[in-house]
């Protein structure tokens, strides 16, 4: 039986990609998964379709209400939460150039990737400090290490989010509260096709650019971290597909 039975995990991006297979991941080993996303279907459809004990909880992550809702919308014996997974993000009109996409996306990224990622931070950061048990585990990405050309706002939004994992960890060091960060490479999901606005590209983006990860191998990778013992704390873990 898993260490992680019984525990509950609040899972941010959980509609689809590398958050629902975590939740896939997660159930299988007894945690009770609340997953969240935007898109209310896709996210019920997800949920029900797990192994074990879930619940969809529709959230915009960079919407600071819906946010702030989100505890008070849950039935109250899933309100403590043990693991939250802050895995929302998207690089909606990425791949440009800066000067030649829209301000307004590049906005949007940061808003969605970092500020969405600290506000859902904040709101269960105070019940697992009261209770001195927690494990956050931010999805962070190869490029928060360093740049791809087309991907400025996606890049320093996952500087962001590396700077406030480095940087929380040694906060709640020795306080019960571990925090982990998992960087992927390239991870054949639903991303590019969000990126691009079309589901078309999206496939060929990742046809061309040959082997990638899989969902289920960063799922893998989020459930080692949530796996060690309380004295052990997985720091980082970067995951690149065997791509020349
Ligand atoms: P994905 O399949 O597009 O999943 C993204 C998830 O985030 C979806 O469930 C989406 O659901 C949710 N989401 C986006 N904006 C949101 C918001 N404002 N509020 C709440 N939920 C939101 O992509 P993925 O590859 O699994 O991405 C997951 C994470 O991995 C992201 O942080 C991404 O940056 C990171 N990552 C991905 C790759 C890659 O190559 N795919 C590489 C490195 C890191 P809704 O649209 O329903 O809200």
């Amino acid at each position: 039986m898993s260490t992680l039975s019984g525990k509950t995990a609040l899972i941010t991006g959980a509609s689809s990609g590398i958050g629902l297979a975590t939740a896939n991941m997660l159930t299988e080993k007894g945690v009770r998964v609340i997953g969240c996303a935007r898109r209310k279907e896709a996210l019920d459809q997800a949920m029900q379709a797990l192994p074990g004990e879930s619940l969809a909880a529709t959230l915009d992550v960079a919407d600071t209400q819906s946010v702030n809702m989100l505890l008070s919308r849950l039935p109250e014996d899933w309100r403590e939460i043990d693991i939250l997974i802050n895995n929302a993000g998207s690089d909606v009109g990425g791949r440009q150039r800066f000067d030649q996409g829209r301000l307004q996306d590049w906005l949007g990224t940061i808003e969605t990737n970092v500020s969405g990622l600290m506000q859902v931070s904040a709101l269960l950061l105070p019940g697992m400090l009261d209770r001195g048990d927690g494990h956050i585990v931010n999805i962070g990405s190869t490029q928060g290490l360093t740049g791809v050309a087309g991907c400025a706002a996606y890049a320093a939004s996952k500087h962001a989010v590396h700077g406030f994992s480095e940087t929380l960890r040694q906060e709640y060091a020795g306080k019960g509260i571990r925090v982990s960060e998992v960087l992927p490479g390239m991870v054949r999901t639903e991303f590019a096709a969000t990126r691009f606005s079309s589901e078309e590209r999206g496939r060929t983006f990742y046809d061309d650019y040959g082997q990638s990860l899989e969902a289920d191998d960063i799922a893998r990778c989020i459930v080692f971290a949530l796996e060690q013992p309380p004295h052990a704390v997985v720091s980082q873990i970067v995951m690149v597909p065997d791509h020349a």
